[in-house]
């Protein structure tokens, strides 16, 4: 019980992303008929929260509860998740002569990944609906991030990842007491293993977008990142993609809080970033297509970023270019300098989907695509330690 959680869910139904018809908000949903996301809707007329009112909210997500799923808020079990800092970054700014770069540190979630954010609501609202085996297929941080909400909430997880998955990931699952299965292939293998216990045994799958309220959770970045820049957004996004989820959250967040009155229409330009050993969106992107084929031999140690296909791929093409934005891939070589460059400059041991974000500015600098006078926020959305086979690997000191 969390009784600082303040007010009640305004949440009317939810819509398919590509056909626009509603659903019932109050029953266990996965995809839609048309087999597309479903994305909860709400009635933005009726919030009371304002900007000025925020700051008196919980120091966590739970702040915006108003726009989020869960109705009763005396059944969540908080752990911590969401307001994590935006940092100032003051020497990689003056390294890099971008003085108004800034570091959102999402290795302060409670399991050291911005994946506890859609956990923390998706576990809480399937509690709430009254699912109560929860499955997950991953690449390693959404299945500790099940793991740990599982066990706050006293709920069986079963989680399956790919077996060469970074150690941390396996030890975590199994301390939280998930039924771990470690398959062979990716992240899309773990996903097809799951799906015979979600067929065979009622499991009720958590796999991003399949559910509708890892969302909800993601989008609150898109919240946090407006109270942080003191009221507006920043210019630019740089956000390490894999499904997409964190980015299209956030897209979703900025289209809400317009109807609240409370920004223009203005966008910052999201920026995908993918490692060149799996960029299924940047090639998308490049071929002006509106959806991405699946990636051949994926392979990259920002094990997040292994994500061959992406159920919400027209998503994340749709918001970056209607942004303005650019999806960039970097390689393997870029993302380990950068790591290591981030960590000598910030204090911050990021994730290597989080050093991705870095390389990706060195390209964005070379190819004059962002202003040195510009807003700019690189995500971290991980602790870099789960990822020490990857550090030790190739000998970077
Ligand atoms: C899952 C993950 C990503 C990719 O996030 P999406 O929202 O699925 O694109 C990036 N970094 C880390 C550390 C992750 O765990």
């Amino acid at each position: 019980m969390d009784s600082s959680v303040p007010t009640h869910s305004l949440l009317t139904h939810l819509e398919c992303s590509r056909t626009g018809e509603s659903y019932d908000a109050d029953i266990p949903q996965n995809l839609s008929r048309a087999g597309a996301p479903l994305l909860a809707r709400y009635d933005l007329a009726k919030v009371s929260l304002t900007p000025a009112g925020l700051a008196a909210g919980p120091a966590n997500l739970w702040r915006y509860a108003q726009v989020l799923p869960v109705r009763d808020p005396a059944l969540v079990v908080a752990l911590g998740e969401g307001w994590t800092p935006l940092l100032p970054v003051e020497r990689l700014r003056a390294k890099l002569r971008f003085p108004r770069l800034t570091l959102k540190n999402e290795a302060a979630n409670p399991t050291g990944s911005f994946k506890d954010r859609g956990m923390a609501v998706a576990v809480a609202r399937a509690y709430e609906l009254g699912s109560r085996e929860l499955a997950v297929g991953t690449a390693g941080n959404a299945g500790s991030s099940l793991a740990a909400y599982a066990s706050a909430y006293g709920l069986p997880a079963h989680v399956a990842m790919p077996d060469d998955t970074p150690r941390a990931f396996v030890a975590e699952c199994r301390a939280f007491g998930a039924d771990l299965a470690l398959v062979p292939g990716l992240i899309t293998d773990a996903n097809a293993h799951v799906q015979q216990g979600i067929r065979n045994h009622g499991w009720f799958d958590m796999a991003t977008l399949r559910e509708p309220y890892r969302i909800e959770g993601k989008k609150t970045l898109g919240y946090e990142l407006f109270e942080q820049f003191g009221g507006v957004l920043p210019d630019v996004i740089v956000y390490p993609t894999g499904g997409g989820t964190g980015l299209i959250g956030m897209w979703k967040a900025f289209d809400e809080m317009e109807q609240l009155g409370w920004i223009d229409s203005r966008r910052p330009r999201m920026i995908s970033v993918q490692s060149a050993g799996c960029a299924p969106i940047v090639r998308a992107f490049e071929n002006g297509e509106d959806h991405a084929e699946m990636w051949q031999d994926a392979a990259t140690m920002a094990s997040g970023l292994r994500v061959p296909r992406a159920i919400g791929d027209f998503l994340i093409l749709d918001a970056v270019r209607k942004s303005s934005g650019t999806a960039i891939a970097v390689t393997e070589q870029a993302i380990r300098a950068a790591w290591s460059e981030l960590a000598a400059h910030t204090g911050v041991f990021a994730a290597p989907e989080g050093a991705a974000t870095l390389a990706a500015l060195h390209e964005l600098v070379a190819s004059g695509r962002v202003d040195r006078d510009e807003r700019i926020v690189l995500f971290n959305t991980g602790t870099g330690l789960k990822y020490l086979e990857a550090w030790f690997d190739e000998g970077t000191e």
